[in-house]
């Protein structure tokens, strides 16, 4: 168990947090500035999604957020879930994060939590600690049952797409649009509103009652097997670190009604939403001024 007071990653080196935001980067007010620091900044875990909320949507995390990650591990559990591969999770945010950071106290939820890698201090590497494999039959059927919706609602598909539409996540078999590869810009042009996908999941739902259909990103959908979504994270911290609800927070960026973070609410822990990562690295600050060594 972490013993909080020593936090054990007081021994870890330190990292300079120093961050300058650029303050011509525009962002909305979400509110917890008018909340007092003392309900949030306590918190032993903090739970964050990755896409929209750590860095922009299937990009790298930015060196500013990497620092302040790193600041924020040597105070804190911290847990990130979201609906991408542990790949992605490899590629753009454990990559970035700077060599020295404490990456004990780190755990990963990829997958809508449908898996969970923890790391090994021994072995220096992550290992997958749990995972909920779909079997190929239901990826066959959830890929059938796509067609059919097509068919239904008669879906104009994207002239031009990148890279796979459909990719089998191992836990979770995830449509994207316009491809996994799509350039950013396209991909937020391409369902603004959610009104295509929140079409093509209602037809879903009645062809696939046993599955966990969600929204996540900017053009995809994601399909888990029933009872496997973002809130099983909480459940494995509490059972791992010995923490109990109002220990853990969760901060992301779609935490309104219809959001892939929304159902987080349903646990009870305390959910921040911010509007996006240069909002996250001030409520990480935020963190960290009030938790000094
Ligand atoms: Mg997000």
């Amino acid at each position: 168990m972490i013993n909080w007071r020593r936090c054990d990653l007081l021994a870890a080196p330190k990292v300079d947090i120093t961050v300058h935001f650029r303050t011509a980067h525009k962002h909305v007010g979400t509110g917890w500035r008018m909340k007092d620091t003392s309900s949030f900044a306590k918190k032993k875990v903090v739970i964050f999604d990755l896409d929209g909320t750590l860095s922009e949507s299937k990009s790298d995390l930015d060196n500013e957020m990497a620092k302040l990650i790193a600041g924020l591990l040597e105070r804190r559990c911290v847990a990130v879930t979201s609906g991408c591969s542990f790949h992605q999770f490899q590629t753009q945010f454990l990559g970035k994060l700077p060599a020295a950071a404490n990456r004990s106290n780190l755990f990963l939820f990829p997958t809508c939590s449908a898996s969970g890698y923890y790391f090994d201090g021994k072995k220096g590497r992550f290992y997958r600690a749990y995972s909920n494999l779909m079997p190929k039959r239901a990826v066959k059927k959830i890929l059938r049952s796509f067609e059919e919706v097509f068919a239904d609602i008669k879906y104009p598909r994207p002239k031009r797409t990148y890279g796979p539409v459909f990719e089998d996540r191992g836990s979770q078999l995830t449509f994207s649009a316009l491809g996994q590869e799509a350039p950013l810009e396209l991909k937020r042009m391409w369902d603004p509103d959610q009104k295509k996908r929140l079409m093509i999941r209602r037809h879903l739902r009645q062809k696939l009652p046993n599955f966990e259909i969600t929204i996540g990103g900017t053009t995809s959908i994601d399909v888990t097997r029933k009872g496997v979504n973002k809130t099983l994270c909480v459940r494995k911290l509490s059972q791992r670190l010995h923490v109990n609800k109002k220990e853990m927070l969760f901060v992301g960026d779609a935490l309104f009604k219809g959001g892939n973070d929304y159902i987080m609410k349903s646990t009870r822990i305390q959910c921040i939403p911010v509007s996006g990562p240069a909002d996250t690295k001030e409520l990480v600050t935020r963190i960290i001024q009030s938790n000094p060594d």
